[in-house]
């Protein structure tokens, strides 16, 4: 998706992703990291019906240059681009099989997900729980802030998932694997399963370093 505009393409990103039931009502943000701030999705707006003109803009501080009132979860994001430089983009989604898998009382809090594919071990690989505060919160922001420099996947318990990327590509097609493998674990719920191995995780860590 290089050489488009990011705001053409968060447009494009958020109605793919709500248009396939990623995402309801006007729960979900999306943001781009430019050179002096980011651009973020608006406050009460579907992810379906995202127009280029009103999407926020934002200095790097957080403080609101133009377009639309931002999501007041725009203090996640900044968290997270505080402490990745490397994040050129962020989605957070409401995904249903993720925020049913943040309330199980039997998961790892350290790393939600056993590895089930090799797909999610080279998009997603640890994904770390966020104690459930208040969405908005600066506990939660936080929260975020302190686990995203090792994270680039974070699950928000009783909320949901957000995902850094070096692109929107890249942290779009994370979010797809992490709430389709969340659905996959749900699934297996009750039957007895195998993850794969830890020698097979090294193995695809050796075939395809990140
Ligand atoms: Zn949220």
């Amino acid at each position: 998706m290089a050489g488009l505009d990011p705001r053409d393409e968060i447009c494009r990103v958020g109605r793919s992703l709500f248009e396939r039931g990623y995402t309801h009502g006007s729960t979900g943000n999306i943001s781009v990291r430019l050179e002096d701030g980011w651009i973020l999705t608006p406050t009460n707006v579907s992810l379906g019906e995202l127009t280029p003109e009103r999407l926020s803009v934002l200095a790097s501080d957080g403080r609101h240059v133009s377009g639309d009132p931002p999501t007041k979860e725009a203090v996640l994001h900044q968290a997270v681009y505080a402490a990745r430089p490397d994040a050129g983009a962020i989605i957070h989604l409401h995904s249903t099989h993720s925020v049913a898998v943040s309330c199980l009382c039997d998961i790892a809090t350290d790393d939600v997900l056993p590895p089930l594919t090799a797909y999610y071990v080279m998009r997603v690989g640890r994904l770390p729980l966020v104690p459930f505060h208040p969405p908005g919160a600066a506990s939660l922001a936080a929260a975020v802030g302190a686990l995203a420099a090792s994270n680039r996947t974070m699950l928000l318990a009783h909320h949901g998932p957000i995902v850094a990327g070096t692109s929107l590509g890249e942290a779009m097609t994370a979010v797809e694997e992490l709430e389709e493998t969340a659905r996959l674990y749900l699934l297996l719920q009750g039957r007895n399963y195998r993850s794969l191995s830890a020698d097979d995780v090294a193995r695809l860590h050796e075939a395809f370093p990140s």
